[in-house]
């Protein structure tokens, strides 16, 4: 037995065999060869092989998505059999005497250079295709095995240097018991929608996970980010027990499914839901959460092969608001950083971060700002929206903003389409927004923290980086006064306040929050019962007096200490 620990990064425990899921492009090195006409027959045969994967690929984009979006498979098929660029690899491994793998990626080196020194967005972008098409066939010469996750039918727990956002939407639950990987931290997307699709998960493990061999038996806690490859009897033992345990704190969670959230003292709030699409309201019902307090636009964009038009936004926007007699919260498009669009490429930038996303991207941008409010403003009319704007940083911004809206009101009512009573708050992710928080106010309807943003910028830390995962701190009190004096600020001119950071579903910190009398938190579907059962165990007046303790406070370690004496003493377990 071997034991290797990471991120918790999803909650949950599991059993499984290993899935590893190695995705990098072969490491191509130049042989010298005598049997040039074994090479280019090797090469013939991957090209083979290629052009089958892709019309599979092919036929199945058909079915699910169209003959418009399946041509890029089209496109795929004429790269890999570019008379040109055959030409070339076949005359290379023959007058050099090269192996077809470095001949292939060395004539591909030199289309996608062509194509990425053009000036048409649209051509520089071919070069990804080139990329993609030879990275296949290379992997085909290699023998590296390609693996389709939508293809997995039996228990697996997945291994991989990262998995995309989208990678990680196509995971089914039913089989993929969990997943670890090397990079991450536990608020990359990758994270947060492995608990919204209750994926156990443990991220950032190190170099160390490819040590563990395919198919071997592994056992994973989510919790604590412990791994044990081939557990022993006793540890299997352990799981099993600690498997019934959840499954009956699960059941009595279940019997605040049609409660109010609302504290030991009768102190009222919200636990609202946070989404990535349509798709996940069945969760969001099913767990009976107080509406939506968190849509994430971008992965409508992340999952559609071009710019989703107005009226596809609209649908998807009208389809949530309806799905619920509650507030639903419609964050605007928050691209950038560690989420990417495959049909825009983004400037290069030092610090993605930091840079060029979100609604700093959309004002200048406005076409895409057009299609996403006008689609908005029109699913207004459908039921208790909120516009919740990501990055806003200055008060110039949020006038901005506020004015575009206003423009696109008076835009539909001349076109006579109805616009509903709707809310235009911001999300607070950026220590400058906290700063002005009281100004910020007056504009905004209400403010909705983006914790996870939030500490990041406060502490300098890179939220998907391991190496300083230490340093990201949502228990410091440098986290806990901005909450405070974003809360309190929003309270004096009578607005709201949110968390839809993930600070709003970590139990530890749910006294805290309760104290600070925040107005709604909003988390991933699966954790709304177990703070909901705790809200009732806590007294709020009570609360109050922790929060100023742990604001008083120096470092992250004496405010865990504080609020763990503090549960002990009120007999509250977690
Ligand atoms: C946040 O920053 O806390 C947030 C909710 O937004 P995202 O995780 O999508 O950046
Ligand atoms: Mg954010």
């Amino acid at each position: 037995m071997n034991k290797l620990k990471g991120i918790g990064a999803s909650n949950g425990i599991s059993i499984a065999k290993a899935y590893i899921l190695i995705d990098d492009v072969p490491n191509i090195k130049k042989k010298n060869i005598s049997d040039s006409s074994a090479e280019v027959k090797k090469y013939y045969a991957a090209i083979k092989e290629a052009t089958k994967q892709i019309n599979n690929l092919k036929q199945k984009a058909l079915k699910k998505l169209g003959a418009e979006k399946a041509a890029v498979f089209d496109a795929h098929l004429g790269i890999l059999t570019d008379p040109e660029m055959e030409r070339q690899v076949v005359e290379k491994i023959n007058q050099e005497k090269v192996n077809a793998s470095y001949a292939l990626s060395d004539v591909s080196d030199v289309f996608k250079q062509m194509f990425l020194s053009m000036d048409d967005p649209y051509m520089q972008e071919r070069a990804a295709d080139i990329s993609d098409v030879t990275n296949r066939v290379l992997k085909i010469i290699e023998g590296v095995k390609i693996k389709d996750l939508t293809l997995i039918n039996e228990e697996v727990i997945i291994i991989a240097h990262d998995l995309t956002p989208s990678e990680t939407s196509q995971l089914n639950a039913k089989f993929v018991k969990g997943f670890i990987t090397e990079i991450g931290g536990r608020t990359s997307h990758s994270a947060i929608m492995a608990r919204s699709l209750e994926i156990p998960a443990i991220v950032g493990c190190g170099k160390n996970v490819f040590k563990i061999k395919e198919d071997s038996k592994l056992l994973m806690d989510g919790n604590l980010g412990e791994i044990a490859v081939n557990p022993d009897n006793k540890l299997i033992k352990e799981f099993e027990e600690r498997s019934k345990k959840i499954e009956e704190a699960k059941k009595i969670q279940q019997t605040f499914k049609n409660k109010k959230s609302i504290s030991k003292d009768g102190w009222e709030t919200k636990i609202a839901a946070n989404i990535g699409s349509p798709n996940d309201i069945d969760g969001v019902l099913k767990s009976g959460a107080d509406g939506i307090g968190l849509f994430r636009t971008e992965f409508l964009y992340m999952d559609s092969d071009d710019w989703p038009t107005e009226e596809e936004q609209f649908k998807s926007y009208k389809k949530v608001l309806e799905s619920t007699k509650d507030k639903v919260v419609i964050r605007t498009l928050d691209i950038g950083g560690d989420k990417k669009l495959n049909y825009f490429n983004f400037p290069y930038e030092m610090n993605p971060f930091l840079g060029y996303r979100a609604i700093r991207f959309q004002l200048k941008n406005k076409k895409v700002l057009n299609a996403q409010f006008r689609a908005l403003l029109r699913a207004s009319a459908f039921g208790k929206l909120a516009i919740n704007v990501p990055m806003v940083a200055t008060i110039e911004e949020m006038k901005s903003i506020r004015k575009e809206f206003d423009r696109i009101e008076k835009e539909l009512n001349k076109e006579g389409t109805k616009v509903g009573k709707y809310e235009l708050g911001i999300m607070v992710e950026i220590p400058s927004t906290v700063e002005l928080a009281d100004k910020f106010a007056k504009y905004a309807d209400f403010f909705s923290v983006g914790t996870n943003d939030l500490i990041q910028y406060t502490f300098a830390v890179d939220r998907m980086s391991e190496s300083v995962s230490y340093l990201y701190q949502p228990f410091n009190p440098a986290t806990l006064r901005k909450l405070k004096r974003t809360i309190d600020a929003s309270h004096a001119e009578g607005k709201w306040t949110a968390i839809c950071g993930e600070v709003a579903g970590e139990p530890m910190l749910t006294p805290v929050l309760v104290g600070m009398g925040l107005d709604e938190f909003s988390m991933s579907s699966s954790s709304v019962l177990e703070i909901r059962k705790l809200i009732s165990e806590i007294n709020k007046n009570e609360a109050e007096k922790l929060v100023e303790k742990v604001l008083d406070a120096e470092t992250e370690t004496e405010v865990k200490k504080l609020i763990s004496k503090w549960m002990k003493e009120k007999g509250i377990e977690i």
